[in-house]
């Protein structure tokens, strides 16, 4: 059977498609020209198509998600953490879930500005703070009118507040956001308002949302610098 020695001796090379198929015109020739039925020939081929695409999509997969390990606990790692939105991938650390939230907390208390905060939803893959300028004028907008107002409390412990609190249950009205505001999307129900939130309390409501969702944000960075900005699911 020199088309089946073909077949089974070749296999370990197969690392690339191209050759693959070369390869198996080869042995098809060779399998027809021994007087093979040609309905085996197609099964055989089909059966050796499927491991090499099993194969391949297994290779990409593993390249996508890399079983990662926290930066700095070691212990498995749920989410990658960066300092500023938009970063390389060289520049997002992986953390487990406690020293993301150790990270979060310093990041948010340290912040100077005001920001919205998005409640972070499942099946985005990022969770990042942008600031004012980079928004669209409807976002703008919205920003100024829910952050003015009377300096208000923390609705969960009463210190002086920093943050407002949006509630976001589904993904498809945060992809919105950019392009139609804060307000249309997300606040547009009868009831629905911002949370005035201190730091601590924004990051524990992060923290809540997080550990009900499965799967891990490519990215989440918290607040930085002064101006004013919105945190929130981004598509991308
Ligand atoms: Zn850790
Ligand atoms: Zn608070």
């Amino acid at each position: 059977m020199g088309g089946w020695d073909l077949v089974v001796c070749g296999w370990g090379e197969y690392h690339d498609l191209r050759g693959l198929s070369r390869d198996l015109e080869r042995a098809a020739r060779d399998l027809g020209e021994m007087g093979m039925p040609i309905y085996s020939i197609v099964l055989i081929v089909a059966a050796v198509l499927a491991v090499a695409a099993a194969t391949a999509l297994k290779i990409t997969t593993a390249k996508k998600h890399p079983a990662k390990v926290c930066a700095e606990c070691g212990r498995p790692s749920a989410h990658g953490y960066s300092k500023t939105e938009g970063s390389g991938a060289d520049e997002i650390v992986p953390l487990c879930v406690d020293c993301l939230m150790r990270r979060l907390d310093e990041d948010y208390s340290t912040y100077k500005g005001h920001a919205v905060v998005v409640q972070p939803v499942a099946e985005l893959p990022c969770y990042v703070f942008r600031p004012r300028s980079d928004w669209s004028e409807a976002v703008r907008r919205d920003l100024d009118s829910i952050l003015t107002g009377p300096s208000a409390r923390c609705q969960s412990c009463g210190e002086q507040a920093q943050y407002a609190w949006v509630n976001a249950l589904e993904p498809g009205p945060v992809a919105k956001l950019p392009k139609l505001g804060i307000r249309q999307t997300l606040l547009a129900g009868a009831g629905v308002h911002p949370v005035p939130l201190c730091a601590k309390c924004a990051v524990k409501r992060i923290g809540h949302s997080l550990s009900a969702q499965e799967g891990g944000y490519v990215e989440i960075c918290g607040p930085r610098g002064n101006e004013d900005g919105v945190v929130s699911g981004m598509g991308y």
